[in-house]
């Protein structure tokens, strides 16, 4: 008789044949709605709603119509959001000024969110290439790089009027150096530090995924690219330098994006940092992927491998475009 037959340890299907064992075989991987982040974009015309062409179901919403699309997903269990703000007619300048400015769409929507849903988690994306006539994520300098010093200054600031104006959450997406510390000392300074805190996106790639959220945000650089700031997609030392960085100088909470093809740097950030909650942003090109891999049996199964993947790999949260439909799918198992 052959021998593997007789060894105990190899025998495993009797550990996983039902569904509850099945359950206790995969700790830590369970969706719940505090595990999902939504991110919504936010138009300035208050009564406006439009579908993204390149994203099946997701829209940018005036607050008007922004406020009883949350309320629905609300009472289905969303407990945390995440804005970005597009502007369509504010200028756009060298230094972003509509970003901070009071005509600001996420500047005028925050108390009225705040007002309404007191108990949810706002988190405000931070960045000023939504905002820059050239569409990088810092200032320029004379020669047309990055001017380090005055672009940390200016997101600072910018995350700070997010803040003031109620947001829980600050998210600087620019990964410039140092500006965890910039937007903590700001935090600091106003004595705000105990009720907002900062969400870095600390491993972000310079990913080729990105390409339907570009379009949702009419922000492409005009010139040049991000990857003198975003990190390359094969390196995984530079992105534990990123994480070690932000977290020196205060992060709160940390962030790989995109997720799935970046899981191996979501379990080396959790293994670093076991302390710090960390998140994945699936981006807007998985969301496409997984949008069209089939039917929508197949859609929800996908997501769902997708979703319990990254929460294997050690991520607490996940900022995804699919909110909406996995409140239906967990709501539904309840
Ligand atoms: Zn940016």
């Amino acid at each position: 008789m052959n021998s593997l037959f007789l060894s105990p340890e190899h025998v495993l299907q009797g550990g996983y044949f039902n569904s509850t064992l099945r359950k206790l075989q995969e700790p830590n991987t369970s969706i719940e709605p505090h595990n999902i982040m939504y991110p919504v974009f936010l138009l300035e015309n208050e009564e406006a709603m439009q579908a993204v062409s390149s994203m099946p179901n997701v829209f940018r919403y005036g607050i008007n119509k922004l406020i009883p699309a949350l309320s629905e997903l609300i009472e289905k269990g969303l407990k945390s959001i995440l804005i970005f703000g597009i502007v369509e007619t504010l200028p756009k300048d060298a230094s972003g000024s509509s970003a901070d400015s009071a005509e600001n769409p996420v500047i005028k929507a925050l108390p009225r969110l705040r007002e309404t849903f007191p108990e949810l988690v706002i988190a405000c994306d931070v960045c000023l290439c939504p905002y820059t006539s050239h569409g990088h994520c810092g200032l320029l300098g004379d020669t047309g790089a990055i001017d380090h010093a005055s672009s940390v200054t200016r997101i600072a600031e910018v995350a700070l009027a997010y803040a003031k104006a109620g947001a829980d959450i600050v998210a600087p997406s620019d990964m410039m150096d140092n500006r965890i510390k910039a937007i903590k000392d700001a935090l600091v300074a106003n004595k705000l530090q105990n009720r907002v805190s900062v969400l870095s996106y600390s491993c972000k790639f310079a990913s080729s995924m990105y390409g339907p959220f570009r379009d949702t945000m009419k922000s492409s650089p005009m010139a040049g690219d991000r990857k003198c700031y975003q990190l390359p997609p094969g390196s995984a030392g530079l992105a534990a330098r990123a994480a070690a960085r932000d977290v020196a100088e205060g992060a709160d909470f940390l962030m790989v994006k995109p997720g799935l093809p970046y899981l191996d740097i979501v379990r080396q950030t959790k293994d670093r940092y076991p302390h710090h909650p960390l998140f994945i942003y699936q981006v807007s090109g998985e969301y496409a992927m997984i949008s069209r891999c089939g039917d929508d049996a197949e859609v929800r199964t996908t997501l769902m491998e997708t979703l319990t993947c990254m929460r294997r790999a050690g991520a607490d949260c996940i900022i995804t475009y699919f909110a909406p439909l996995i409140l239906n799918i967990i709501g539904n198992k309840q």
